[in-house]
């Protein structure tokens, strides 16, 4: 199969050509028949399966004849996230640049003045995010009534931001007789009765989880209490040949702070979550994706479907809350045929939501153990077959971290030295490819729990050789 055999016009296949796709994905080959018959479309598929382009290469073509008028838009895509939306702006100046179409897009947190200016002077399509839609709908700023095309993106993310009532008014306020695609990464009940009232004896397409079945990502979980995540967090990425890392957590004052300690430690970090204003949160992203930081510490809402390539490693420093969290998070990384390993954090507060992630997977993820540990595992601290350098003796810990409990001593298990801040074991250096960043202060927190047997004991390489099987 080959773009050429889906309909589309020339002008769509040069653009396709230059962006460098020489066959569709699955979703794409389904999908884009369908829309340029006028079909109405579920897409139960998630960022990374080639979604974006299974919609916007068909509305291209769908919306090249017509005529644009003031205030109303011709076609609407709704987003849950600006960032989301920014994302398939790209998209569209991408494919759509053979074209005559006018796009704009419908963000908060940024001024309306040119917003406004492009609704005036009539758009074909606008992409926006519910809120600032409906800001604009209630000043009688747009009318939806010109909207011929309505796509629904990210359908459950909507849900869980509460955005189903924005959603439900919007469609009211649309031409019935209208083209209706909604995409989903999995399928509430809620988000099955929206598309049963809005949709038209829609094409059903669902093509495979890429959490449960993208073998391109190796998912592990760590057991671990709560005061060491940092510390293991710090030295994965210092020992799994990280090479750029987002990390999630399920809290935005954790984003702060996490990316505040990593930095502090001499990491190469940045933070993006729904309190930092849209410049820089863009701002922060373009930092990343030009290598500038190579560690993203995010929230959910501001990473929800990010595409940014080359993603080596994903830490889930908190397991997140909703399971469909999981899916989202970890398919940052394992992106475009590209390897990528998944860590989640689990504490023992965590058992019910890593068990409901499984549940919804499918599958047991496995625990990470020695065999999965990338560094040369020797008690000696010779040099590895990764040429890292001997280690050097840790400082002890200055954070006050307010979840934090004081340090105890360590139990006789590793024969360790009794004070948390002594010098510590011999510690393996990161990667020359991570190693661009500031010397890092070490930070020790010593292992005080024995683990049962396979399980991740803490960061130390020195416990590796015991905690192991
Ligand atoms: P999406 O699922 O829309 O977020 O797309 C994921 C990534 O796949 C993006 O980086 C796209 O540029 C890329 N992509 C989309 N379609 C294709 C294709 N047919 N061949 C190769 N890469 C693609």
């Amino acid at each position: 199969m080959n773009f050429a055999d889906l309909g589309l016009s020339e002008e769509l296949l040069k653009a396709v050509e230059e962006a460098g796709y020489t066959e569709p994905t699955p979703i794409q080959a389904e999908a884009i028949p369908a829309v340029l018959m006028m079909k109405d479309l579920i897409g139960i598929a998630q960022t990374g399966t080639g979604k974006t382009a299974s919609f916007v290469l068909p509305m291209i073509d769908v919306m090249a004849s017509g005529r644009r008028r003031a205030l109303m838009p011709r076609s609407l895509i709704l987003e849950p996230t600006r960032e989301l939306a920014a994302q398939v702006a790209e998209n569209f100046e991408k494919y759509g640049k053979n074209h005559d179409l006018k796009m704009t897009l419908l963000i908060g947190g940024v001024q309306m003045g040119d917003q406004l200016k492009a609704l005036n002077e009539g758009v074909d399509v606008l992409i926006a995010t519910p809120g600032r839609l409906m800001d604009l709908f209630e000043r009688g700023k747009i009318l939806l009534s010109g909207c011929e095309l309505l796509v629904i993106d990210e359908a459950d993310r909507m849900l869980d931001m509460g955005f189903i009532p924005d959603i439900e008014f919007i469609c009211e306020k649309l031409p019935e007789n209208r083209q209706t695609m909604l995409f989903s990464a999995t399928m509430p009940p809620v988000i099955k009765k929206l598309a049963d009232k809005f949709l038209t004896n829609p094409k059903q397409i669902e093509v495979s989880r890429a959490a449960s079945t993208n073998e391109n990502i190796t998912a592990f979980k760590i057991n671990v209490e709560q005061r060491k995540k940092r510390e293991t967090l710090e030295w994965l990425l210092n020992n799994d040949h990280v090479e750029t890392a987002i990390v999630f957590s399920n809290k935005k004052t954790m984003v702060r702070q996490l990316n505040k300690d990593l930095q502090r430690s001499g990491f190469k970090s940045g933070e993006i979550h729904g309190d930092i204003d849209q410049n820089t949160r863009q701002k922060e992203l373009a930092r990343f994706k030009s290598g500038d930081i190579n560690i993203l510490v995010a929230s959910d809402v501001a990473a929800r479907g990010l595409d940014i390539k080359g993603v080596s490693h994903v830490f889930n420093f908190d397991t997140p809350w909703h399971p469909d969290d999981y899916v989202h998070r970890i398919g940052r990384t394992g992106r475009a045929g590209a390897k990528g390993r998944a860590f989640t954090f689990v504490t023992k507060a965590d058992a019910e939501a890593i068990d409901n992630v499984e549940k919804l997977t499918k599958s047991k993820i496995d625990v990470f153990g020695k065999k999965d540990v990338r560094v040369e595992l020797k008690e000696a601290p010779a040099k590895s077959e990764n040429s890292r350098k001997p280690s050097k003796p840790r400082q002890s810990d200055d954070r006050e971290d307010a979840g934090d409990k004081p340090k105890k001593p360590r139990k006789a298990r590793e024969e360790k030295p009794e004070e948390a801040a002594a010098p510590a074991k011999p510690r393996k250096e990161k990667p020359a490819k991570a190693a661009k960043s500031e010397p890092r202060k070490k930070r020790s927190r010593e292992d005080d729990e024995p683990v049962a047997p396979g399980e991740w004991n803490g960061p130390q390489p020195g416990f590796l050789g015991v905690g192991f099987d």
